[in-house]
């Protein structure tokens, strides 16, 4: 086919190369990109092996027809009319096409046409296409598209589409003032289940909720998963509020339903917040922020439960991010202080010990106790610090008791509360024997108050942090026994010095035989693995004496002293006869 393109080929060049049209014939005939050449009728004259595979038509199929045969429908006429235009214009158009296969199915391809003449014939005209299919790279698209707006695992939206989709139905709702719900749901104690169990059989939970959860809503309702164990529901076209009370009691039975996973029957229960609009929020942040906050309230009010955000949850919220703030600079600047209680021995009546207690400050404002700021400091994971801080403190005052009583106090020990946030610390051991060694203590004069809660997290490495701490010679005491679920079993895998008997126990010693019979328990338990015994809160001597009849070692509670600053510490102890003689 004696052809020139459009552009100026140069004819020595063409000439130069012998067997040149060959050549060219056999790069056309073998391109990866299709090539259709026709007439400038329409008739197909020529196509290449790519374009007959891409189009599902045969060499002898495609010739004499026209393109239209590879039409789709998809494109208007005005789209026609531009690529005539152009190709009449420029002699050149490029652009995405959807045509047919054979087979029916419509396909994306990138075309490009040139338009051909024959030197030979001057009103001989061809067009050539080249063409690039697309399927692949709109798939790709397509699924790269989806994977940043969709959770992997359950595949529903994740929060950024969740956003996306609460965003337009906020300004849809506002245009017709019509009313719809954002619903904040969370599972309680997922994470117990994702340590205990592992990752897989977590995984399978969550897609078994999600499931469970799609099944819950309507079609209109879009169901996200925006956090690890977090979902939410936008209900639209909302009428009562009691509609969005019967979805919310249909998700917590249907999600309380046992799951059967990787051999394990499995009990779920959550807690869900709602958000209304227009009243509980009048923007897509908002609304998020409040469900979350009335999610937040049945977590701290027992969990499995729906709750309807309210404005006074708006203030506790605000009073609680003060409390934050306040604390974190508190911390910061090192403002805690240590309150000291002292731990008395059963059998010599004397101070053989005290816990150090963290208080707020007065100096810095707004008091308030360790009930209220230590959950604050937890969630946070501010306690880390706030724990390291009062390690600090109370080491360099017990030094300085040490020193004052040189000789005397040589026995003395103090007890310093460890939260289970310090295990997902790795330095907390390189951390605490330096603190000891600054202040001129050895880790023999450090108790660390621990609650069974630290072995139920994470057995293995609880018991090696801990192992590794007692090898360093510091003794550890397991605070508020008997309140935890965990087994006794752990009680034998490493050195435990002491036994704590909760305060609850010893509030009921005298009006429940449970109690007394629990505390007996506890201190035969402890002398049966020739560890000691301490009971907590003792606040008069009916207790005291049961607890003396029973072999108790130790006691610390107000009946002896409250928890004293500093000042009233050194006091106590400068009475003398507190310290072992
Ligand atoms: P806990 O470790 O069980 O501490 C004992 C609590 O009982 C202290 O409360 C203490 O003041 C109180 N108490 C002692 N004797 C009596 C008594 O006879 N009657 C009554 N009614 N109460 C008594 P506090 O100081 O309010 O501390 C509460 C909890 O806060 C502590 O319980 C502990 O879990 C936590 N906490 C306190 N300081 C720290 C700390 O520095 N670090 C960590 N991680 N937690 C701390
Ligand atoms: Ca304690
Ligand atoms: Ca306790």
């Amino acid at each position: 086919m004696p052809l020139k393109t459009n552009s100026t080929l140069e004819k020595e060049t063409v000439t130069d190369v012998k067997n040149l049209p060959d050549l060219a014939l056999k790069l056309v005939e073998n391109a990866s990109e299709g090539i259709l050449i026709t007439k400038k009728n329409g008739t197909i004259v020529y196509a290449n092996n790519a374009f007959l595979q891409m189009s599902g038509y045969s060499f002898e199929e495609a010739l004499g027809q026209t393109p239209r045969i590879l039409q789709s429908g998809k494109h208007d006429r005005e789209f026609y009319r531009d690529m005539w235009d152009s190709l009449s214009f420029y002699g050149a158009w490029q652009g995405e096409v959807w045509n047919r296969r054979k087979d029916g199915n419509v396909y994306p391809q990138r075309m490009a046409i040139t338009k051909l003449e024959d030197p030979t014939h001057q009103d001989e005209v061809y067009y050539a296409s080249m063409v690039h299919d697309l399927t692949k790279v709109k798939h790709n698209e397509e699924e790269l598209l989806h994977r940043a707006y969709h959770d992997p695992l359950t595949k529903l939206p994740n929060r950024h589409l969740f956003m996306d989709r609460l965003e337009q139905v906020v300004n849809r709702a506002g245009r017709k003032r019509a009313k719809f719900a954002v619903m904040f749901i969370d599972l309680d104690n997922f994470k117990h289940i994702n340590d205990s169990l592992g990752h897989d059989v977590g995984d399978m939970l969550l897609k078994e909720i999600s499931r469970r959860l799609v099944h819950c809503a309507r079609d209109v309702d879009t169901v996200s998963r925006i956090g690890g164990d977090e979902f939410t529901i936008i209900l639209e076209g909302v009428e009562k509020e009691e509609e969005i009370g019967i979805v919310a009691s249909r998700v917590q039975e249907r999600l309380a339903e046992p799951y059967s996973l990787g051999g394990n029957e499995l009990y779920v229960t959550v807690s869900i917040g709602i958000a209304i609009y227009p009243e509980n929020g009048e923007t897509a942040v908002n609304l998020l922020k409040n469900a979350d906050l009335a999610m937040y309230h049945v977590k701290e009010t027992g969990r499995n439960n729906f709750h309807y955000f309210t404005e006074s949850l708006n203030r506790k919220a605000i009073n609680r991010m003060e409390l934050e703030i306040q604390f974190r600079k508190a911390i910061r600047n090192r403002e805690m202080i240590a309150h000291y209680q002292p731990k008395i021995d059963l059998r010599s009546g004397r101070m053989i010990g005290m816990e150090a207690l963290a208080r707020w400050p007065e100096s810095i404002g707004k008091f308030g106790g360790p009930g209220e700021f230590i959950p604050v400091a937890e969630q946070t994971g501010m306690i880390v610090e706030m724990d390291t801080l009062i390690m600090e403190k109370a080491c360099l005052f017990t030094k300085e008791i040490k020193r004052m009583f040189s000789g005397r106090a040589e026995l003395f020990k103090v007890s310093v509360n460890l939260s289970t946030k310090n295990l997902d610390s790795m330095n907390i051991l390189k951390n605490l024997i330096a603190i000891v060694g600054d202040c001129g203590l050895n880790p023999r004069d450090v108790e660390l108050e621990v609650t069974e809660s630290i072995i139920v997290r994470n057995v293995e490495s609880a018991i090696n942090l801990l192992n590794s701490l007692s090898r360093h010679g510091f003794s550890i005491s397991i605070d508020d026994f008997g309140t935890g679920y965990s087994s006794l079993s752990y009680l034998t895998k490493f050195p435990i010095s002491v036994l704590k008997i909760d305060k609850s126990f010893v509030d009921n010693l005298g009006i429940e035989p449970n109690a007394r019979a629990i505390a007996k328990a506890i201190v035969s338990m402890a002398h049966g693995i020739n560890i000691k015994a301490i009971a907590e809160g003792v606040e008069n001597p009916e207790q005291l004496k049961f607890l003396r009849g029973i072999g108790c070692d130790q006691m610390q509670g107000y009946l002896f002293s409250k928890p004293l600053s500093e000042t009233g510490m050194m006091e106590l102890v400068q009475t003398g006869r507190m310290l072992p003689r």
